[in-house]
């Protein structure tokens, strides 16, 4: 293999031009050509492709986003759009594929997998909602960044003897909600895996407030239901008024973590590697700190692993 490209695609983040940097450093290492394939898959299909050199990834180390921007495109789901892809790759010479996504982004790398084009995944997004790696790249510093805002609002929640809402990104899965929670002590947690009983959180609130406890965070992952319904569904049944918190798009910004870029350095170049040793279809994750690939295809048939242990806990300290 003499000649790979690499793009970024889905959801932006932090930490995504660590890895970018670690795939073109390490492929120029090895000798080989790397090429920047520009807004994802539309990108791709649009033949937006220049040669990535050692000082085109420069001084991104350290910051948010992604130098190759991203896109969602839905031509690529079709077999013309995925046939018009591989072509401009052929056209460039290029012989492999990095993709840096989410599970979507993963499914157009096994589209062109499935055209015998060797692609190799890496796990990219906030989310932490991919099989085949404990942890993605982004999910760390969007963590943190919820934290930071979770501890801010405690302060005014004491001060003002409030019950605070926060609503987080978090679709299918939980585990911003649940991670920030569990670390910012948040009274009670609702994740999509387990969406919990009104009833039940009315009761708890209730019985803290009864022993003197004044105020309370709830974080709610959005795809349970909004920060604003949530309260008012909690204002029928208990009575108590809430203060709500939509912390959006910040969540997906800012400079990665240290975790985040070691992490993303580290799947970059074993995601070289297996193209240098002429494997495709695989993608890269990490597990009890070693980094592993996996087949693309089984990796895609399964559900991303739930903490129930991490669950369990955040509910013995929240009592
Ligand atoms: P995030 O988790 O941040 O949302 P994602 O990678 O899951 O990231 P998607 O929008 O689901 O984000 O997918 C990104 C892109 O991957 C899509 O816009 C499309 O170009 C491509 N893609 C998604 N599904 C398929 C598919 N079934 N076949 C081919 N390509 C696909």
């Amino acid at each position: 293999m003499r000649k790979i490209g690499v793009l970024t695609s889905g959801g932006d983040a932090p930490g995504m031009n660590a890895a970018i940097r670690a795939v073109v450093r390490k492929a120029i290492f090895h000798g080989l050509e790397t090429y920047g394939i520009y807004q994802g898959f539309s990108g791709l299909i649009a033949g937006n492709i220049k040669k990535l050199e050692v000082g085109s990834v420069g001084d991104i180390i350290h910051r948010g986003g992604t130098i190759l921007h991203s896109a969602r495109c839905e031509q690529f789901k079709t077999k013309e759009g995925q046939l018009q892809g591989l072509e401009q790759l052929k056209n460039k010479g290029i012989e492999g594929l990095i993709v840096i996504g989410g599970d979507g982004s993963y499914m157009g790398a096994r589209a062109l997998s499935e055209l015998e084009f060797p692609c190799i995944g890496i796990p990219g997004t906030i989310d932490n909602d991919i099989p085949g790696t404990q942890y993605t790249i982004g999910f760390d510093t969007a963590l943190n960044t919820v934290l930071d805002a979770i501890d801010k609002i405690r302060d005014t929640a004491t001060s003002h003897e409030r019950t605070f809402i926060i609503e987080v990104m978090g679709r299918d899965a939980g585990d911003i909600a649940l991670w920030s929670g569990l670390a910012g002590g948040a009274e009670t947690i609702l994740i999509p895996e387990i969406p919990g009983d009104l009833k039940d959180i009315a009761r708890r609130l209730e019985k803290g407030m009864e022993r003197g406890k004044k105020h309370s965070i709830i974080i709610v992952a959005e795809g349970v239901t909004t920060g604003t319904d949530f309260a008012a569904k909690l204002k029928e049944e208990t009575g108590i008024e809430t203060r709500v918190s939509v912390l959006g798009h910040i969540q997906r910004g800012g400079s990665p973590t240290a975790f985040d870029r070691v992490l993303a350095s580290r799947l970059g170049a074993k995601a070289v590697e297996l193209l240098m040793e002429g494997k495709g279809g695989r993608a890269v994750g990490i597990y009890k700190d070693e980094i592993v690939d996996e087949d693309l295809f089984s990796i895609l048939e399964k559900a991303h692993d739930f903490n129930q242990n991490l669950y369990t806990l955040s509910k013995e300290l929240s009592i």
